[in-house]
């Protein structure tokens, strides 16, 4: 799935900053970068993806345990999604792309997006005659690509 955002990076840096600044938390250099690499990749990327990417692109030592403090943070204030492919290795995107769902090779790892309409609907019926509100959910379907079975 190419990530065809609906807003330039300046809109969305914009909205983050005014976002954070509403939670009551002061935005960084070091985070201006961690987005700008999440926000024009089309990966999944890992915490060290980020650094070395940071350092490829634009010269700039942002280090592990720093990435590592502020996808935690993106995490926490939901504006991004944490992809766990069974390596132990969280991987990130930003949840500004439109909805999907992932297939994860648990040999070679690959990453594939998916969206289901079926499935989008059938989920927030569960959730209704459960009487639950639906806020969120993570669908990962673990197996084998083609290349690996
Ligand atoms: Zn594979
Ligand atoms: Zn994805």
């Amino acid at each position: 799935m190419n990530k065809k955002y609906s807003m330039s990076y300046e809109t969305f840096l914009k909205n983050f900053k005014l976002h954070i600044s509403k939670l009551g938390f002061k935005n960084s250099i070091q985070k201006d970068y961690i987005l700008k690499i999440l926000f024009f990749s089309d990966e999944h990327l890992t915490a060290e993806d980020i650094s070395n990417n940071i350092k490829k692109e634009y010269n700039i030592d942002v280090g592990i345990a720093t990435v590592y403090r502020t996808v935690k943070f993106f995490d926490e204030i939901n504006i991004i999604n944490s992809l766990d492919v069974g390596d132990n290795v969280k991987r990130y995107e930003l949840k500004i792309s439109e909805h999907h769902d992932h297939l994860v090779c648990t040999s070679c790892h690959k990453i594939i997006e998916f969206s289901d309409d079926l499935i989008e609907e059938k989920q927030k019926n569960i959730a209704k005659d459960n009487n639950f509100e639906l806020k969120n959910h993570t669908m990962i379907i673990y197996g084998l690509c083609e290349d690996c079975h």
